[in-house]
This record gives C-alpha cells, structure tokens and sequence, in this order.
C-alpha cells in the first residue's frame, strides 16, 4: 500500500481500478505486401469490426448521450461504405502493393484535404470526419483498440496532466475520480471535475511507469489523498465512508424543492453551471433556479472542427426546453488560454491568458461569432435564453458588439428565419470591467462575475500553474472590493448580478454575498444542495 498526498480539487471518496491516461500516437510505416489479396481481406475484415464497433457506439449514444453523438457515430458507418474511399484504398494496395493502413491514411489524408479545401463550411467539418474515421480504422489494423482511449469499466483516471479538451471527451459515466501529476485547482480540467461531481486530485507525485491500468486504488478527495493497493482495512474504512456520503446526499435531496432563503428572509437565486446537454440531468436532480453560465466553449472542444449552425442551435434549443420557463445563460465561446480546439489554428503565444481570447476571437473573426450568434438568436424562441459575453474589458467592445449582432439579425430578417434577442449581459472578470462597473452597468442588461479569472487577473496569478496555488487567494480585499463594487453599480442601475466563478461555492463567502445584496450564485449542479441547505442556516 503506497500513499500520495495531493491538492483536492473536488471532495468525495472513490475506490476502483487504476486507468493510466496517455496521450498516444500510431506510427504507421509503408511496407511492401507480397499478397494484395490478402491484404484487402485484412481490411474488410477491420470494416466489419469498426462498423460493428460504430454501430454499438451509436446505439449507446443514443441511449445515453445525445442525439448527435449517435448521429456522428451513423455518419463514421457510411463513410466505411463509401465506395470512392474504400474503393481507392483497395486500389492503391493492390497497384503500389503496400500495406493496408498506410493506404488507409493516405488515401484519408487527400480526400480529407480535399474537403478542407472547400467554401461550405459543412463539407470542411467532414474532413475532421475523415481523419478520425481513417484514424479508427488503421488502429483497428494494427491490432490496438480502434478508440485512441476508451474506458469500459469504472475507474479512477490516472493522468500525467489532461487538458479541458482531453476531459470533455472522456467517457464521464465510467469515470470514478481523477487523479494528476501537474495540473492547478482553478484549472479547467479541474472545474469540469466538480461539475462530473467526482473526487479529483492534482499535484499527486506520482511516477506513471511504477504504476498500471487495474489496480486498485482509493481516492479521498476531501483530504487529497491517493492509496495504491489499499491493504483490507483500508478497503473497508472506505466503503463504509461512501455508504455514509450516499446516505448524506439522499438526504440533501429533501432541499430540492424548499427555497434559497437564509432564516432572517433573505433570498438568494441558486443556478448551475454547465458544459454539456449531458449534464441537464444532473441539473434537474439539483433543483436548480435556472443554468447560470453554459460553457458553450465545450461543445467546440468536444470536437474536431468547429460546431455548425445546426448543431450549435440543437444544443442551446435542448437546453432551453428542458429548462421551460427557468433563465438559462448562454455565454459566448470563451476560447484562448487553456481552452485551445486544436483545429482552431490560434498560433501560440507567449501570455495566452492575456491573449487572443473569447471576446477578443469572436470580434475580430466575426465570421465564427455570428453563426455562434445565430444558433443562439434561433434557440432562444424556445425558452428563456439570455446572452453573456466573457473577457470584457470596457465599453467600447460592447459596442462593436452590438454591431455584430445587429449584422446578425439583418440577415435572419433577411431570411425570414424565425429568432428573438435574448437579454444580454457581461462577465466581469477583469479588473478593468470591475473598476468600470457602473460604466458597463449603463450599457448592459445584467452583470456575471467569473472569479476565477478576476483572480487570476488582479492577483496576477496564472490559473494555470499549480505552483502558484498557495498563493491563491480569492478572499483577498482587493477581489471583495471589486465584487462589492460591481454589485451596487449594478443596482444603482437596475440590473441584476450574480457569481459564476468556483468562489460562488465557498461557503465561507456565502454571508459575504448575501449581505452585499448579491442576487445570483452559480455553481456546479452537484454543490447547489450543500449550498442551499447552508443558506437555510444563515
Ligand atoms: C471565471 O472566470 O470565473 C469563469 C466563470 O469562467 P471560466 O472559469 O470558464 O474562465
Ligand atoms: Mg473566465
């Protein structure tokens, strides 16, 4: 038994098997093949194994996930049926006689740069298609698993460091923790880990080659400790806390329907904090008032080339009509910093977190923005959808702002498509929005304070580095001040405000914010019980 102490990120318990998490890349080599025919058996044979593979992916999709994950998994099948691609392949084995996975990727590769290539933006986004597909199936050909990383039992994950995209992709059900090497508490990866409501752990000195996949491991997020080969004792302790932790959140669940209100009558909105349709569930379990910040960066990180019109409007129209009459805040993609699509294509700089990011992106690729806008404008006909723009520093974005999305709405008119102008609001999460409060406060119609990165900003301290999480101190007078600031300006200009950032969580806050007059916490759907039964006892 081996034991590692580590920062929490996330209380609760966890026990299960070790999932080592490595980022991996096939190498495939062109190789001479004496027999062609034989070759072209050991590809159709690989068809068949990942068409079955899809199909069962897409049946659990649609059971589980989400429509379009099923949609995508439908669209891989008819791309191994394809007879141009599938046909070109078996031809380049046979005339170059090479092996079949080299011929399978490079065959991908052109037909894949063909589709970048093209105006439609629909036909660009199947070249992402394309590749994965070729991807899956040259794994298949090699005999590894046809999924870069799969995850079939529950576990804890084990992981060196994992970016937010790498998290948003991983198969949450399974997952029983998350355990890393590096990473920082305000991280990302870390702030999906509470809203999957799992325990996690970053900073564990861990050393991933004296450790394997399926061993037993047991996670104690509140205290951030990580046992290795648990001896009996151990084994049990654990199982009788996580009975008793089962038994505490049964009980929370008496909250659901009571009010958010302190014993001397003062309210306070609780809202959940999303990054997927998939955690609508969780949302409806918590009694939550309404969504007060969808990531909507997420759904472009899930992928491999940017979400559509279509597919962007399905995601914001569910989500408005699973919520019905409850406000739900759509924020604009906040890209940039650690939230990097890799097809995005940003060139790296050198401060990221000051860079080319969320706002920034959108004004300056107004191309990207108004399908993100119009997806938006669509979906809010069918619910109570209001609009939150990130990373704003001063008033003159809200400017240009508006003239984007006033482009926007000429060419809905234009097309006659059905559409409404949802409220809109700001982040402030910088310390020149903060400070400008009641100048914003003028021109827009609510205020969201994300903590995290007003943190990061005036404490000049990078979310990121996990060094730094000592110092790390959002209680500080100088964030306080900041937050009081901004509520009163936004009330002295009847506008309503509340905290997405994780302080919203911290109970130790909660007075703080109730006595400032703050109107709205927002916080992952698995806190918002604790939180309201703690706002019952103020
Ligand atoms: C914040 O900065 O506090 C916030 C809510 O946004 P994010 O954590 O996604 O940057
Ligand atoms: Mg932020």
């Amino acid at each position: 038994m081996e034991q590692y102490n580590g920062r929490s990120v996330n209380g609760g318990i966890a026990s299960a098997p070790i999932k080592i998490y490595r980022k991996e890349e096939v190498r495939i080599r062109r190789e001479h093949v004496a027999d062609t025919d034989a070759e072209i058996g050991r590809l159709e044979l690989a068809i068949i194994e990942l068409s079955d593979e899809f199909r069962r992916l897409a049946d659990r999709a649609g059971e589980n996930v989400g429509e379009d994950d099923a949609e995508l998994f439908n669209a891989y099948i008819m791309i191994l049926r394809d007879e141009i691609f599938i046909g070109t392949v078996k031809e380049t084995i046979k005339n170059e006689r090479i092996n079949a996975e080299f011929a399978v990727m490079r065959v991908a590769q052109g037909i894949a740069e063909m589709f970048s290539a093209m105006e439609e933006e629909y036909m660009r986004s199947r070249a992402a298609d394309m590749e994965d597909v070729a991807d899956r199936l040259t794994r298949v050909l090699i005999g590894e698993s046809s999924r870069p990383f799969a995850i079939d039992e529950p576990c804890i994950l084990v992981a060196e460091d994992l970016s937010p995209a790498e998290t948003v992709t991983l198969d949450k059900h399974l997952i029983q923790g998350i355990v890393t090497v590096k990473g920082s508490v305000t991280s990302h990866t870390a702030i999906l880990a509470r809203m999957m409501d799992i325990p996690a752990m970053v900073g564990v000195p861990l050393d991933l080659r004296s450790i394997k996949s399926g061993q037993m491991a047991v996670l104690d997020g509140f205290n951030g400790v990580f046992i290795t080969n648990p001896d009996f004792e151990t084994l049990v302790k654990t199982k009788n806390r996580m009975e008793e932790l089962a038994r505490e959140s049964e009980e929370l669940l008496s909250y659901r329907d009571l009010e958010s209100i302190t014993t001397d009558g003062k309210s306070i909105s609780l809202l959940a904090n999303v990054a997927s349709t998939r955690d609508l569930d969780a949302v409806e379990k918590s009694g939550a008032d309404g969504i007060g910040l969808f990531r909507s960066e997420f759904l472009y990180l899930e992928g491999r080339s940017f979400p559509d019109e279509e597919k962007q409007y399905r995601a914001y129209r569910k989500v408005l009509e699973t919520m019905g009459d409850k406000p739900v805040v759509i924020r604009t993609m906040d890209i940039g910093a650690d939230k990097q699509p890799d097809y995005f294509g940003v060139e790296a700089e050198e401060n990221p977190a000051l860079g080319f990011r969320a706002i920034r992106i959108c004004l300056k690729k107004p191309e990207i923005f108004k399908v993100q806008l119009r997806a938006i404008l669509r979906a809010s006909v069918y619910g109570n959808a209001k609009i939150l723009y990130p990373m704003v520093t001063c008033t003159w974005e809200l400017e240009w702002i508006e003239r984007v999305l006033k482009e926007t709405v000429e060419e809905l008119e234009k097309e006659g498509v059905p559409y409404k102008i949802p409220l809109q609001g700001i982040m402030i999460e910088t310390p020149a929005a903060a400070v400008t409060a009641d100048l914003l406060a003028e021109k827009t119609g609510f205020f969201s304070i994300g903590t995290n990165d007003l943190v990061q900003y005036t404490m000049a301290l990078d979310r990121q580095n996990g060094m730094l999480d000592d110092f790390y101190r959002p209680k500080e007078t100088a964030i306080k001040r900041m937050i009081e600031f901004t509520v009163k300006s936004a009330h002295e200009n009847g506008i309503l405000c509340g905290v997405c950032g994780e302080l919203a969580a911290d109970i130790s806050m909660t007075r703080f914010f109730i006595d400032i007059g703050m109107d709205a916490l927002s916080v992952s759907p698995g806190f918002i019980l604790k939180l309201k039964k703690h706002i019952r006892s103020l």
